[in-house]
């Protein structure tokens, strides 16, 4: 008996032995969470994963950081004193050290970071967070906005406003897809663009972000990015952010985070469609803009985060704070007294993540538990960032392979890429007598503060390689082999040019066959103490800075064949150069093959083609001149300037001609279902092949709420050889027609309606017709 339940005990030992070594050897399958199957649903997987977390983990999600080497390198240059009165800009975290932000990371309280420097960086904090309870992969955003050059090395593209120049939809999305392949190489998920702000203030610095004044242009040209930057969410997308939402791109004296009031129809008509775009695009995320509204902050403004985002488009994204603007509700806003306040008035407006900074996760924490953000706010944001955590793949794949942005960044196609880019972004604005391209020119003098260096590149890069960038003289040295093409330094400094600095340019000017002058504005962000465009460096005066037309003056004074080629971030108010000088290239900030371009054009290899996407005015008392102005805007004319601007919205020229004939519409009374076919011929009668950007303008002739004299409806790229002929057509539906009335009903009034079409939006270069809608 004893022997048997001996037995019997021994038994039961072996097989529990047998079954915790089976449990060892294969691994139990109901042990791995729901959320961490990849082959379930998305939503399945959410659903598991928000079941399990705290509220300490969901809020942990919605908190952003700076990525602990930003903060080192940023400390490290702010002991050189730079800038030390500007430590609400650098928020270097007092008193954090980088142990103490590792930790928030395996506590789950850092959901993303901002400005990680490379794959190995990015690798450590995933690596950390795998640490954690739950090990959410952390989601990493960076200013990527004309190429990620905020990296070095990476293949800087033309800015947003010289691209928008080319009009090319799908060379916009080619670039975004390029930028969002290099992005992802280095670890990085998300991308803070496109900034789809309306850029109708040249005072303003940041217009060299933006598409430039037009809603239509803007809509699709965001969406061009978005897509590009989006894809399908594969392996080498990130998460695109429209912003700033919205107004701060005309604020009332030109200058950044200054307030803008607008009336609602204005808002409806001119601000909210781009926006409204890239909902319709699939967006992911949203940014808040940094000013007020009509007297409500954006980042405390419900009816724009909650009522019209996600109540009337349906954004089913997540929308982000801009830098430390939930504490600028306190000060400069001064809505309420504490950030913990204004953090909680930010997420019940609608604000799902704060862009980086300490106390967040702590305001919100008490606040919901005092009942001050319900519980369903903290589950809606923190559902809308898993989500795109999900969607990219990162809980499969949080570990990036370090040595792929070796093999991506400024790789072959995305050099070729940036050089096309820049080559369709360039906008010939004057050529007298044919000036260009040069010919016959065996000594040509490259000067000019902008001559030869990297401020070709704009704002939201840091230093790149020497060897990555041609700049302008050196692309003219490329293009003219047989030539002496020799750059004398006027001096680089726009802000504080230096006495006398220009003297031996000047001096030898006549020696030459030709000078080009390279003139503009320097938005180099990390040429802190010169920069003179680019965030936060606004103008009152948008005339050329520092001693840069007494330079041109005195040249041009000596040698008549000047060509001044404009590097800069915003239009200038430049009469006196186009009253004088013979030719005038508009280059923007064109990237890291710039200079290339710039000098393709000079010589004629490339025939330019972009066109203005913003006006040029004559003055700094003109900025508020659009082409899509109301009809009563310059009833009486300025009596000391004219009245139309110095260059148009949608001008450019080529090295060839182009005529336009025969407008075409299939209909001239229509109904509100219709769709207009409108028809023109486009034939190339010049003496080169050359790209024509034909543009679609209407107006309400009458209408019961007074309406712009034009407004654009299409454009069309079409490239033509010497002679050749070519009918563009558009489709233009009626209720495009539209526009809000006084009860803020969008509709489209019977009456008539002009048709233009032609290559600017002046109405000299226009042909038309009238379509009686019914
Ligand atoms: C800018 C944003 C940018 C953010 C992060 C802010 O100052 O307004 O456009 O995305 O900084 O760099």
């Amino acid at each position: 008996m004893k022997n048997r339940s001996l037995y019997k005990k021994f038994g039961i030992f072996s097989l529990l032995c047998v079954l915790a070594l089976i449990g060892k050897s294969t691994p139990k399958k109901e042990l791995i969470p729901a959320y961490q199957k990849p082959e379930l649903s998305i939503e399945l997987r959410l659903n598991d994963l928000m079941n399990r977390m705290t509220l300490e983990e969901k809020i942990g999600q919605m908190c952003q950081y700076l990525a602990p080497q930003h903060i080192q390198e940023i400390r490290d240059r702010m002991k050189k004193a730079i800038a030390l009165d500007k430590g609400d800009i650098y928020c270097l975290y007092p008193g954090l050290e980088v142990k103490d932000l590792e930790q928030l990371v395996i506590d789950g309280k850092a959901g993303s970071f901002l400005y990680v420097k490379d794959a190995a960086e990015a690798n450590h904090l995933q690596k950390l967070v795998m640490q954690s309870r739950l090990k959410i992969p952390l989601l990493f955003g960076i200013d990527a906005i004309h190429g990620d050059g905020l990296v070095n090395g990476a293949t800087v593209f033309p800015t947003p406003l010289a691209m928008s120049s080319s009009w090319d939809d799908e060379l916009l999305r080619r670039v975004a897809a390029a930028t969002a392949e290099e992005v992802r190489a280095t670890g990085m998920h998300w991308t803070f663009s496109p900034d789809v702000d309306i850029a109708r203030d040249p005072r303003w610095g940041r217009c060299g972000e933006t598409f430039g004044e037009d809603t239509y242009l803007i809509s699709q040209l965001g969406v061009a990015f978005t897509k590009g930057y989006q894809g399908d969410f594969g392996k080498n997308n990130i998460l695109a952010c429209a912003k700033h939402f919205i107004a701060g791109s005309e604020p009332s004296n030109g200058t950044n985070v200054s307030p803008m009031d607008v009336s609602m129809y204005q808002l409806r008509e001119v601000w909210l469609p781009p926006y409204q775009a890239q909902v319709a695009a699939g967006v992911a995320s949203f940014m808040a803009a940094h000013n007020e509204v009509n007297g409500v902050p954006c980042h405390a403004n419900k009816l724009l985060m909650t009522d019209i985002l996600r109540d009337e488009w349906n954004f089913r994204g997540f929308v982000v704070s801009d830098w430390m603007d939930i504490e600028h509700l306190c000060d400069p806003q001064r809505i309420v007294p504490t950030v913990k306040e204004a953090a909680g008035l930010s997420v019940n407006a609608g604000i799902d993540m704060h862009m980086q900074g300490l106390g967040f996760f702590e305001s919100m924490d008490s606040l919901v538990r005092e009942g001050k953000v319900p519980l369903k706010r903290i589950n809606e944001a923190c559902r809308s960032i898993l989500r795109y955590k999900f969607m990219l793949g990162l809980f499969e794949h949080p570990i990036v392979d370090e040595k792929k942005a070796e093999r991506v960044l400024f790789n072959q196609p995305h050099q070729q890429l940036t050089l096309e880019a820049a080559r369709k972004s360039i906008v010939l604005l004057k050529n007298d007598s044919n000036i260009l391209p040069l010919k016959k020119v065996s000594r040509i003098l490259v000067t000019g503060p902008n001559a030869n260096n990297h401020r070709i590149l704009g704002d939201w890069v840091y230093p790149q390689p020497e060897k990555n960038i041609v700049t302008v003289y050196q692309g003219i040295r490329q293009q003219f082999p047989a030539s002496v093409v020799d750059c004398i330094n006027s001096g680089e400094s726009i802000r504080y040019p230096v006495e006398r600095s220009m003297d031996e340019a000047v001096a030898k000017a006549d020696r030459y066959d030709a000078v080009v002058v390279v003139v503009g504005s320097n938005s180099l962000r990390y040429d802190y103490n010169e920069r003179t465009c680019g965030e936060n460096d606004d103008r009152a005066q948008i005339d050329l800075m520092g001693n840069q037309l007494e330079l041109i003056q005195k040249i041009y004074a000596r040698n008549k064949q000047v060509i001044v080629v404009l590097v800069n971030g915003r239009p200038l108010a430049i009469p006196w150069v186009k009253r004088h000088i013979p030719a005038v290239i508009e280059a923007w900030e064109p990237g890291a093959k710039g200079g290339q371009a710039v000098a393709e054009v000079i010589s004629g290899a490339v025939n330019p083609s972009g066109k203005l996407t913003m006006s040029f005015p004559y003055s700094s008392g003109q900025v508020h001149y659009t082409y899509n102005h109301k009809t009563s805007h310059l009833f009486h004319p300025f009596i000391d300037e004219p009245s139309e601007p110095l260059w148009a919205f949608g001008y450019g020229m080529s090295y060839t001609k182009f005529s336009l004939n025969g407008l075409q519409i299939d209909k001239q009374k229509a109904g509100l279902q219709d769709t207009l076919h409108i028809k023109v011929e486009v034939q190339n009668v010049g003496p080169v092949d050359g790209t024509e950007i034909v543009q679609l303008y209407i107006r309400d002739n009458y209408s019961s709420r007074t309406r712009p004299v034009k407004e654009l409806k299409g454009y069309q790229r079409t490239e033509l050889e010497v002679s050749e002929r070519k009918i563009v057509e558009f489709n233009l539906p009626v209720s495009d027609l539209g526009f809000y009335n006084e009860a803020m009903k969008y509709v489209v009034e019977p009456g008539d309606f002009t048709i233009m079409v032609g290559d600017s939006s002046r109405d000299s270069d226009l042909l038309s017709k009238t379509v009686a809608v019914e």
